[in-house]
């Protein structure tokens, strides 16, 4: 089950008893988009780019019949989906950025080093590469970068040379040789609770669904078609997206576009986190058009 992350807080900011057209960016499996619903959105368009998250939104939210419209694609094209609709403006924005449990708990979306599955990790199963097909083809350089970046992992290019080695013998399939592999290059310095795998596994997550690519781009788009007094939420799981947000956000601010509502990230209560270890890593900024 996918339980969705600081929704009160979510609620408060984007004040949905306002009523109104509200964006989900990242639909999931409709949680969030329930929450504002309940409280008095008028409308709801819910994007995903994965069409089985789409789905469970579609069920989740059957009772709120035609107030919600439901739409397979990429939020970084939120301004056509829009256009498409007629719609110039909306009166509330949330992305809820990353995975759902749902996808890494799936047993064949191959996010997971916890299972041996088919290496696939791609949100959208209808377009782009798999991470087994990308890795195959990158260079020991690019992967070495992907890994440091988006995995912070310090052994990066001990796993890529591994990686690199490993694909010479034979194609990584599946997600349990990779996480063979990885484990293999990381030296063991005593117990450590976290599995060797969790950083290059983000990592190529985040490579694979181009997951920092034109999220700058994005907020700033989206903040141009909110209403006067409009609001945005955008919740992320890094700290790579996290500081793209705040600086983009700033930038905003100082544009005299936005008015920042969150001085500092709002972070889950411990009572939150210990309910749901998704929400671990989350930070949460809002601002107001
Ligand atoms: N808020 C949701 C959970 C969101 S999990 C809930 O309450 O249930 C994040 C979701 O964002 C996933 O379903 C993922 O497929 C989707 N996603 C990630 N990047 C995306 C993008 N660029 N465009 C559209 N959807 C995206």
């Amino acid at each position: 089950m996918h339980t969705p992350v600081m929704v009160d807080e979510v609620v408060e900011h984007l004040a949905p008893s306002r009523g109104g057209v509200f964006v989900d960016c990242t639909v999931g499996l409709g949680g969030h988009a329930r929450a504002l619903l309940d409280a008095g959105a008028t409308r709801l368009i819910g994007i995903d780019r994965d069409r089985d998250a789409l789905a469970r939104a579609g069920e989740a939210l059957t009772a709120f019949g035609d107030r919600v419209s439901l739409v397979h694609g990429d939020y970084r094209n939120l301004a056509e989906v829009l256009d498409e609709r007629g719609i110039e403006t909306v009166d509330g924005v949330l992305a809820d950025l990353g995975v759902s449990s749902m996808q890494l708990d799936a047993p064949d979306r191959g996010f997971s080093f916890r299972r041996d599955e088919p290496l696939d990790m791609r949100m959208d199963r209808s377009s782009g590469a798999t991470a087994a097909e990308m890795l195959a083809a990158a260079d020991e350089r690019t992967l070495a970068d992907v890994i440091y970046e988006f995995g912070e992992e310090r052994h990066a290019r001990r796993v890529a040379r591994a990686i690199v080695d490993a694909e010479r013998t034979r194609r990584i399939e599946t997600t349990g040789r990779l996480a063979e592999v990885v484990r293999r290059a990381i030296p063991r310095k005593g117990y450590s609770r976290i599995d060797p795998a969790t950083r290059t596994f983000q990592a190529i997550r985040i490579w694979v669904n181009r997951e920092l690519d034109g999220l700058d781009g994005f907020l700033s788009r989206t903040v141009g078609r909110l209403a006067p007094a409009g609001r945005l939420v955008v919740i992320t799981f890094h700290s790579l997206e996290d500081r793209v947000v705040k600086h983009t956000l700033r930038a905003l601010q100082t544009a005299g576009t936005i008015t920042i509502r969150t001085k500092r990230p709002q972070v889950p209560t411990e009572a939150e986190i210990e309910r749901n270890p998704r929400a671990r890593s989350a930070k949460l900024r809002a601002a107001t058009r």
